[in-house]
């Protein structure tokens, strides 16, 4: 029996509403499960947060966050970057991770397309280095280092290993950011030769945002740079289908962060109608995580046996209203747990 300690971060908008649907699952499975145990820390952060103690992250919530195996959050308003910002920096969450898939039954402009964006979250422009040389002039600094490269490419390609296709995409600009990325390629380069299984390609990223709508189905695990992986994985959550279905991981070496890539959709919040799919394939993805983790083969089946509910449910047509559906969010929930009971725990 293993029992892990969880944060659960409510965040705002529509993050209160996905919370109470990834807790309900994470219950029903410590309450079923024969060899699966959590403890949840459920923790405000974001603009509530901010309202209510003074501050976006507050201390009780960071102490909480520090003290857990790996944090589930929701998503968090306009104070996102005092949240997730100081997160991923205090973590060292290296790696942005970002499955898009497409499910049956789901609208979207693709089909059969199961990629993966492996993205480096750490420096790149996102460092914020700016400045102006004179009132009319902006300059921006791009922060690319061998370190950075070298161990996102490594990260990129052990998810590939872990995939059918083995297969790696190397997007990148280094025809005209020809110091930064081309430094980067040769780190990822260096790290391919370690990998003889993996099939490995370099493309420009101009390249990759129209293949991703021309031919979606040549990619499988796409390595990139932390603006070009923002812009790209976007894109690719929409080629296959709804913002409402894509998870997203902030991973390092000793702690991980799961989250819906969508924001905090106040436009939609307290009307019970917001889709908790993207949360519960975060929470999916946080078993893949920990049981790799642990060696725990139990947890990496229950994160199976998460996706293939979803899978079916969506087979079935059951699907929320965002999506064509006519569930809401608390029964569209319910439904996947009584679905998760009927095929059983570990
Ligand atoms: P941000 O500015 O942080 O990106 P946002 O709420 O403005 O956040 P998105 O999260 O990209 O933008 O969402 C855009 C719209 O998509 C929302 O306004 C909402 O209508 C819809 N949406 C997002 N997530 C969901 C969801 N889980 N279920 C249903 N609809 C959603």
């Amino acid at each position: 029996m293993t029992t892990y300690d969880i944060s659960l971060l409510v965040g705002d908008g529509i993050g209160p509403e996905l919370s109470d649907c990834v807790e309900r699952v994470l219950h029903e499975i410590h309450d079923r499960s024969s060899c699966i145990r959590f403890t949840i820390g459920k923790v405000e952060a974001g603009d509530n947060a901010l309202k209510n103690f003074g501050k976006a992250l507050p201390d009780e919530t960071f102490e909480k966050i520090k003290e857990s195996q790996a944090c589930l959050k929701s998503p968090v308003g306009e104070s996102a970057a005092d949240v997730v910002l100081v997160l991923r920096r205090y973590f060292d969450l290296y790696a942005n991770v970002r499955p898009s898939k497409n499910y049956a039954n789901i609208d979207s402009i693709s089909t059969n397309v199961d990629l993966i964006t492996v993205r480096e979250n750490t420096e790149d422009l996102y460092l914020g280095w700016e400045f102006l040389s004179d009132e009319d002039t902006a300059i921006s600094l791009r922060k690319i280092s061998r370190f950075a490269s070298q161990r996102i490419a490594k990260h990129a390609f052990e998810v590939a290993m872990k995939r059918d296709r083995k297969k790696v995409t190397i997007v990148h600009k280094s025809n005209v950011l020809r110091i930064s990325d081309r430094l980067f390629i040769e780190a990822s380069r260096e790290i391919s030769k370690q990998y003889p299984e993996v099939e490995f390609e370099e493309m420009y990223v101009d390249a990759c945002a129209m293949e991703l709508i021309r031919r979606p189905t040549r990619f499988d695990t796409i390595l990139t740079t932390n603006l070009f992986g923002d812009i790209i994985s976007d894109e690719a959550a929409q080629v296959t289908g709804s913002i409402g279905l894509a998870p997203a991981a902030n991973i390092g070496e000793k702690f991980a962060m799961f989250e819906p890539v969508h924001g905090a959709a106040f436009d939609i919040a307290g009307k019970n109608i917001a889709n908790p799919t993207s949360f519960i394939l975060a929470l999916k993805m946080m078993f893949d995580w920990l049981g790799q983790k642990y060696n725990d083969r139990k947890l990496i089946n229950q994160a199976s046996k998460v996706e293939k509910v979803i899978d079916d449910l969506f087979k079935a047509n059951v699907k929320t209203k965002d999506i064509g559906g006519k569930f809401s969010t608390i029964e569209f929930n319910q439904i996947l747990m009584n679905n998760l009971n009927e095929i059983g725990y570990e």
